[in-house]
């Protein structure tokens, strides 16, 4: 009988014999057999080119001409979601829990958004305080998802009773969502980037998205817009404005539990980053100039000189006595884009209305205190719908909130929850056919308790 070794069982047993380390220092990446289904087709196989009708644009008169083309339809759903981030994650898990055929487009490859490709690991804003006691706001699918990483080791710290602001490991927070969305039974559409919308009238009635497979359309009944960057209802004419905000790059620097603090301290170095469920990491969080995000010259420009600010910080910080063993461990895979366009709903949420902990009929969130020190604040459905534009809504950093306010309504835990409310609510339109602003609030707000949301 023929015996297969895999690589790494010839290194075990050149280990075994003391040969391992000299063998390995000259081989090739090491590869574990983890792979999730074992290999049915040949590696390097050989497979037909297609052949089917191309329509690539057009030099026509000294300019570029997209012809016109059919689309491929790849799915049709009840509920789309765009963008997999921590708004578009509530969403789709409270959408397809509600029962609505739910469907989820995410430009990468793994969900979070900002969270965890952006490495922003910390969930600002899960508690309030109301009559002296600290109250969580954070509840329902965003808090579940938390609870169940305090199962797994090293995966959050401060998801506890007392504790707020809870910090999650950027992995274990992306394969939970995977279990989470899988669990739900989501479709889902990952490295797809959806570059335009399909509208009848003033109806969304689908994306059009670009993939390796070229550009195809998904059709929808409702489609939730959880980009951050308000692409889906910018693309669908919706009113909107927008904002230049910081834009920063996150890292991480590793060894931090080798580096000698004291010695840092005198050198001057005060602070490493921030805490993270490995005492060994610590992320480093970093503002940037405000400037446009939506324009790709200045997101190139951007990402590389905070790249070579970022190495070069951390290798002063080396040269530094007690530093000399950190060494930088990554840069976010995304660009840290803080704002860009906000929707202009059927209801502005303002910092006074908040502050003042107004209460509103259609409360379908609470947001919380940054430092837990202060009450929460309602957050109204009209913050996500759109003034004119049917079946459409939006969750997240993109929800329709004054100048101010922003920088509570962008934080993850309200992402969360103003994606749970998103999600929901679309299901409940869908459940009882009507549009999404004609949803019956009451019916909604005891769908969202009965999926464990806090209304105050
Ligand atoms: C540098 C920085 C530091 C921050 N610090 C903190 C902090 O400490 N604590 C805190 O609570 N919050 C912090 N925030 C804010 C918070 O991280 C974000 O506001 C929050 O993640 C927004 O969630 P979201 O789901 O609305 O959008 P995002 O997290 O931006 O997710 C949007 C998702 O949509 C996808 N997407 C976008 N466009 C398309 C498209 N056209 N097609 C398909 N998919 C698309 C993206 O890939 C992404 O997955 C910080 C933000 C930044 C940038």
């Amino acid at each position: 009988m023929e015996t297969r070794l895999s690589r790494r069982d010839l290194l075990r047993l050149l280990s075994a014999a003391g040969l391992g380390a000299a063998f390995s220092r000259h081989a090739v990446a090491d590869e574990v057999g983890i792979a999730p289904v074992a290999a049915t087709v040949p590696e390097n196989k050989l497979i037909p080119t297609p052949d089917g009708p191309r329509y690539p644009a057009q030099w026509i008169g000294g300019k570029v001409i997209q012809p016109e083309r059919p689309l491929t339809v790849v799915n049709e759903t009840d509920v789309l979601v765009v963008g997999g981030g921590p708004a578009g994650f509530a969403a789709v898990v409270a959408s397809a829990r509600a029962g609505a055929k739910t469907t989820l487009v995410e430009r990468y490859g793994y969900f979070g958004g900002q969270w965890t490709g952006g490495l922003v690991l910390l969930v600002i804003s899960s508690h309030a305080r109301e009559n002296g006691q600290l109250v969580k706001v954070l509840r329902g699918i965003g808090d579940e998802l938390l609870e169940r990483l305090t199962r797994i080791d090293g995966a959050v710290v401060n998801q506890a009773p007392g504790k707020f602001n809870p910090t999650s490991d950027p992995e274990a927070t992306k394969f939970m969502m995977d279990e989470m969305i899988r669990e739900a039974g989501v479709k889902v559409f990952l490295h797809c980037w959806v570059a335009d919308v399909v509208m009848d009238g003033p109806v969304i009635r689908g994306v059009v998205f670009e993939s390796k497979a070229g550009r195809q359309a998904i059709l929808a009944k409702i489609v939730v817009d959880a980009t951050g960057d308000g692409d889906v209802f910018a693309a669908a004419g919706a009113e909107h404005e927008r904002r230049l905000h910081a834009i920063g790059l996150v890292h991480r620097v590793g060894n931090a539990d080798r580096a000698d603090r004291t010695r840092l301290a005198e050198a001057g170095v005060k602070s490493l980053g921030s805490v993270e469920p490995l005492s060994s990491v610590k992320w480093v969080n970093l503002r940037g100039p405000s400037t446009d995000c939506l324009d790709v010259g200045e997101l190139t420009r951007l990402e590389m000189e905070h790249r070579r600010a970022i190495w070069n910080r951390v290798q002063q910080l080396r040269k530094k006595p007690g530093g000399e063993e950190l060494f930088l461990l990554q840069t976010a895979p995304q660009l840290g884009v803080r704002m860009s366009r906000l929707l202009t709903g059927t209801h502005q949420l303002t910092y006074a209305e908040a502050r003042e902990g107004k209460k509103f009929a259609d409360t379908i969130a609470v947001g919380g205190a940054q430092n837990g020190q202060h009450r929460g604040w309602p957050i109204p459905y009209g913050v996500m719908l759109p003034k004119k534009l049917d079946n459409l809504l939006a969750a997240g950093r993109c929800v329709c909130v004054d100048e101010k306010l922003i920088e509570d309504s962008r934080l993850i835990a309200s992402c969360l929850t103003t994606g749970h409310a998103a999600g929901a609510a679309a299901a409940l339109a869908i459940q009882t056919g009507c549009r999404p602003r004609e949803v019956e609030i009451a019916r909604l707000q005891k769908l969202l308790l009965s999926q464990g949301a806090y209304l105050g």
